[in-house]
């Protein structure tokens, strides 16, 4: 036969306060927010940056250059463009044969004053907004072509120039060093300062 556990009333009190006061703490807990997930998505998922950065980024990351090789060192622009080099590494392995499509003019090469004209309309078909970077001593001051009356003394004389690179001819590695300069000139514009 059984035998019923019979509590004092005193005991009942215990038992009643132990519940409640368990009920009690256990209201007092933190509930968890049922969208910390969605913090957590958004932590990972969206990043805030300027307009400027990313069009800057944009820009820089896909720079086309135009023809304008008119002497020697456009074979150093042509070894960089080959795979030994890559230019596509920096998204800029087309070279653009209408000035229309392009933003970055390379200038490797001596320039007279019988093609100037055409080169300050190459430029002018550019689009908006554009560089320029002067490959070589021909291109900076007409090198050793100077003195020439033929030879235009730097490309600066024509069009405005972002990069000046030395050399005779410059080497891919300096080609590809001054590319690097103009992307960090670029990095730098902003919008509202007009381009
Ligand atoms: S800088 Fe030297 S390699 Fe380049 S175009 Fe002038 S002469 Fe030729």
């Amino acid at each position: 036969m059984e035998i019923e556990e019979v509590y004092s009333s005193r005991q009942l009190d215990k038992v009643e306060g132990k519940a409640i006061n368990e009920l009690i703490a256990r209201s007092q807990q933190v509930i968890p927010d049922p969208d910390r997930w969605l913090d957590e998505e958004i932590e990972r998922n969206i990043l805030l940056t300027s307009v400027d950065a990313v069009l800057n980024w944009a820009r820089r990351t896909s720079l086309w250059p135009v023809v304008c090789f008119p002497a020697c060192c456009a074979f150093e622009f042509i070894t960089t463009e080959a795979s030994r080099f890559d230019l596509s590494r920096f998204g800029m392995e087309i070279v653009r044969a209408s000035p229309r499509q392009a933003d970055l003019m390379i200038t490797a090469g001596t320039l007279t004053w019988k093609m100037a004209p055409q080169v300050k309309r190459i430029y002018d078909q550019m689009a908006e907004p554009k560089w320029v970077i002067a490959m070589g001593a021909c291109a900076i001051s007409g090198g050793i072509f100077a003195s020439s009356y033929s030879v235009v003394p730097g490309y600066n004389r024509i069009i405005p120039v972002d990069v000046y690179l030395p050399g005779c001819p410059p080497r891919p590695e300096a080609l590809i060093h001054g590319i690097r300069m103009l992307h960090k000139k670029i990095a730098r514009e902003s919008i509202a300062e007009g381009e």
